[in-house]
Formats: C-alpha cells, sequence, structure tokens
C-alpha cells in the first residue's frame, strides 16, 4: 500500500486533504494525524474491525486499549455507561487538551477497541487537524500514538513514516508536536480517581478542581511484576536499541560520573553515547553527544525526548548514559518515559568524583 502524506498547515485551506481523510475513516481505514502531544493512528472507535486494523497495524498487543478522541463533550454520553460529575469538572478545565479520562465502557464501544476491558478512554484533543478530522468523520476516533510497538512515539509525521510506511493509507502532517509526550490518564471509575500515566496535566492540577487523586503505584516502581491499571504500561515501550542508564546526582557529580564510565567503555572499544542539555553537552567526551534542549526549559525536553531517544536508534552506541531531569511539573511525565526506556537502570553519581566547573 503507498502511504499519502498531505502537509496541513491551515485546516481551511486544506479542507480538500481533511475530507478525504475523514472518508478514510468513515469507511473503516486507517489516517495518522497530529495531536498536541504525539500523533495518533487514527480509525473509527465504533467499528471493530477498524480498530483491529489499528493493532495489526501498530503489531500491538490486543489487550492494550485504545483512547478514543472525541470533539464535542456531548460525545461522552455515547461512550459512557454514565458520565460522572468529575468527568464534567475535568472537561471545563482541561479539553481540549493532554488529559484523557477513563470512565464506564457504553454500548457504542465495541470490546475491540477497549481491548476487552468495561472501561473506555476518552480524550478531546487540542490540535485543530485533530479536531476537523473527528468532525468531519462524523465517528468517534480510537488512536494509539502513531508509533510501531516498542519504538517511542511519533513528534513529527517523518517518525510516523519511519514505523508505518507501506501499513496505512495517509499522514497528514502538521510538523511537530507540541507537548511531545503522551496524555496524563485518569482513571474515574474507582471510589478516589487515579493517575495511570503521568503527563502534563499534574495530580496537583487535577486535584484543585476534583479533590484527591491517587497515583497508580506501579508505575513508580521499576518492579516489573507490579501490575500497573493501564495495561499499556506495563510494557516496555520507548526502548532504544543501545542500554540506556540514567544518572542521578548533582549536576557536576553527574557529568563526572558519565565521563568515567565513558572512558571506561571506551577503553573497552564500546560506543557511548550521552544525553545532556545545552548548558552541559561540551563537558561529555562520548562518542555520541546529544542534547535534549535547555535544563531550565522542561517542556522543551519533554518535546525533543522521543526523538533523540529515535536518533540513537540510527546511530552505532551499545550504551547511552542520560542526565536525568528537573522532576516537577511535566518533569514527572519526562522522567516516567525515560525511566522506562532504561528499564529502570538507574545510577546515582556521588561527590569528589573530580572537579569540573560549570559556569
Ligand atoms: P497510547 O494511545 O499509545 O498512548 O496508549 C493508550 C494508553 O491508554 C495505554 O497505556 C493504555 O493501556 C491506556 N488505556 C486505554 N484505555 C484504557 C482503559 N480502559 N483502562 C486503563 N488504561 C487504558
Ligand atoms: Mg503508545
Amino acid at each position: 500500500m503507498e502511504t499519502k502524506i498531505y502537509k496541513i498547515e491551515d485546516c481551511a485551506a486544506c479542507f480538500r486533504q481533511i475530507r478525504e481523510a475523514a472518508k478514510i475513516i468513515k469507511t473503516g481505514g486507517l489516517v495518522a494525524f497530529p495531536t498536541e502531544t504525539v500523533y495518533g493512528l487514527g480509525a473509527n472507535a465504533c467499528d471493530p474491525n477498524a480498530s483491529k486494523k489499528i493493532y495489526e497495524a501498530k503489531g500491538r498487543p490486543s489487550d492494550n486499549p485504545l483512547i478514543v478522541h472525541i470533539a464535542e463533550f456531548e460525545d461522552m454520553y455515547q461512550i459512557a455507561e454514565d458520565v460522572p460529575a468529575k468527568a464534567k469538572l475535568l472537561s471545563n478545565a482541561f479539553w481540549p487538551g493532554p488529559l484523557t479520562i477513563i470512565v464506564k465502557k457504553g454500548k457504542a464501544v465495541p470490546y475491540e477497541t477497549t481491548g476487552g476491558l468495561d472501561t473506555v478512554a476518552v480524550r478531546m484533543p487540542a490540535h485543530k487537524t485533530a479536531l476537523a478530522l473527528i468532525r468531519e468523520s462524523g465517528c468517534l476516533i480510537a488512536a494509539p500514538s502513531a508509533n510501531k510497538s516498542g519504538r517511542p512515539s511519533p513528534t513529527l509525521a517523518a517518525h510516523v513514516k519511519e514505523d508505518l510506511n507501506g501499513r496505512i493509507p495517509l499522514i497528514l502532517d502538521g510538523g511537530e508536536v507540541g507537548i511531545g509526550i503522551e496524555s496524563t490518564i485518569v482513571d474515574l471509575t474507582e471510589e478516589t480517581p487515579m493517575i495511570l500515566r503521568p503527563g502534563y496535566i499534574t495530580a496537583d492540577m487535577l486535584a484543585e478542581k476534583i479533590g484527591t487523586v491517587w497515583t497508580d503505584p506501579a508505575i513508580l516502581t521499576k518492579d516489573t511484576s507490579a501490575r500497573p491499571k493501564a495495561p499499556g504500561m506495563k510494557y516496555r515501550h520507548y526502548a532504544p536499541k543501545a542500554d540506556l542508564i540514567v544518572i542521578e546526582g548533582k549536576k557536576k557529580n553527574v557529568i563526572e560520573k558519565i565521563n568515567a564510565l565513558t572512558r571506561e567503555k571506551q577503553s573497552q572499544g564500546r560506543k557511548v553515547g550521552v544525553i545532556g542539555t545545552d548548558e552541559t553537552i561540551g563537558y561529555y567526551q562520548g562518542d555520541r553527544v546529544l542534547t535534549v534542549g535547555s535544563g531550565k526549559d522542561v517542556d522543551h525536553i519533554a518535546r525533543n525526548l522521543y526523538r533523540i531517544l529515535r536518533e540513537f536508534d540510527e546511530m552505532e552506541t551499545d550504551v547511552i548514559y542520560s542526565e536525568s531531569f528537573r522532576s516537577f511539573g511535566i518533569g514527572q511525565a519526562v522522567m516516567n518515559r525515560l525511566l522506562k526506556a532504561a528499564g529502570h537502570q538507574v545510577l546515582m553519581a556521588k561527590d569528589n568524583q573530580g572537579d569540573t566547573k560549570i559556569v
């Protein structure tokens, strides 16, 4: 199958292309499209065969449910068995936006879309092209990230092409996404709402609107026997080909530690990659040193992380050492994805390993 790519800069000017994409969705096909978080791979959420095509194209395990994307809050009443008051409060505050809400599944959504679960994940994306596609198709659009299963989520149309070329008929290219990591997922089906995946919308932001919010303990631990409530969180997604190790500690110590490890590996004939920031990359001696952005701008780091991980997959490196990044706000979600990519391999850099000066 040939994969077409349409550049969409302005939805009104690109109405013909959106209409063609909507027709593919309406007739049971797949379209990759930009959202503000990452690119999604969309299909009609109410058509079991269309949902199955998503799993096939991505090579996604069939027990990993899809997020249903909507353009109006009223669509919730089709999807959910009942719409909790907290869903309305969260929607007023954060939709359209990077928040996915889990509710009890209504009859309109088949089990093929929910990976066999009686609950369903719903989100209203804040991206004009995504909203135009949903509205024009007249469908609820099931869409996981538009990567091959096991690869980092796509933040550019070129990433979608890398993974899915020849497997889907159309990619809508909206340029680089704004956020760069997947939506926060909050489960409203339990007594106390629970975050199943951290993202741009933090626990504090949710708690301000709906009171106490817990975070699924299974997503914070490296214990692989803990069962996360979001089935997708148990898979080691985002894993680069090289071994990835995160180094924690004071910046000066981290640089010294990474350089000491680099020398050791290089003396064994191994190629070393380093993930640093604009402020620190000059201090590293790895074979490939990439910056993930300014250490002062965690939003920028979020936007760059998956692209950098993909770039390392193209390079010949045996091991990658990464700095760790601030773990508040979206930094928490960045660290969650980085630690997952690293299979939770973390080393602590201690004092007295040398005296690098950072200016
Ligand atoms: P992706 O769209 O690729 O970001 O993946 C969707 C994520 O949402 C996966 O981690 C799923 O496990 C999770 N998810 C979707 N539906 C549900 C649900 N009903 N209950 C819990 N997690 C869900
Ligand atoms: Mg995904």
